[in-house]
């Protein structure tokens, strides 16, 4: 969504890249390869537009110096991307969720395409190596973000967004064990049995 300019992965790249992904066959037979899936290949290319993003800061921001500041400011840098009208507050279809004409205000990125990316950037992290302990994606200051995108956004574009049942699907989660981010009350009963019933 952000151009195809090519990205070049020289192996000077600042990104540490571990040779981890023992499904890649062996180089050979080109594009015989089996087509990723649309999430894999979404967060492939989101990995790459983040690295590129942090590859252009001046001065370049290698990923072991890369914090939760710098993903905010890759988030705000890709409003200009954005395709969503977002209201402003002196804009007379503030809170319309359809207007009659059109009107100055800004294009954003929707708060659903951000959140989503977030959660890609945050998987693609951990596969390239970063702990998750240090995972700049999951910091609790990116939570706070998105939750004013999308509590501003809703009122600006009068969608509110309806509270589903928060369903994790954990057959993303694969073997690997993702630890739970203990940003609430439940580190209590985080190892109790949960296959108890008699
Ligand atoms: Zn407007």
């Amino acid at each position: 969504m952000l151009g195809d300019r090519a990205i070049c992965e020289g192996s000077s790249s600042g990104l540490a890249i571990t040779a981890d992904q023992q499904q890649q066959p062996a180089q050979a037979g080109a594009g015989t390869s089996v087509p990723l899936s649309r999430y894999e290949s979404q967060k492939r290319r989101d990995w790459n537009t983040f690295g590129q993003y942090l590859k252009n800061q001046t001065p370049p921001v290698s990923l072991s110096h890369c914090n939760c500041n710098h993903v905010l400011e890759f988030l705000r840098y890709l409003d200009q991307f954005g395709k969503t009208r977002v209201h402003s507050h002196g804009c007379v279809f503030f809170g319309q969720p359809d207007p009659p004409a059109p009107c100055p205000c800004p294009l954003k990125q929707a708060w659903g395409s951000l959140d989503a990316l977030i959660g890609r950037l945050r998987a693609a992290y951990e596969e390239h190596g970063g702990s998750p302990e240090g995972n700049p994606f999951g910091n609790g200051a990116i939570r706070t973000y998105l939750r004013e995108v999308k509590e501003s956004q809703a009122k600006a574009r009068g969608i509110p967004y309806k509270k589903k049942k928060k369903k994790r699907n954990n057959q993303m989660i694969m073997n690997k064990q993702l630890p739970l981010p203990n940003d609430n009350t439940n580190n209590n009963d985080a190892n109790a049995p949960l296959t108890h019933i008699a």
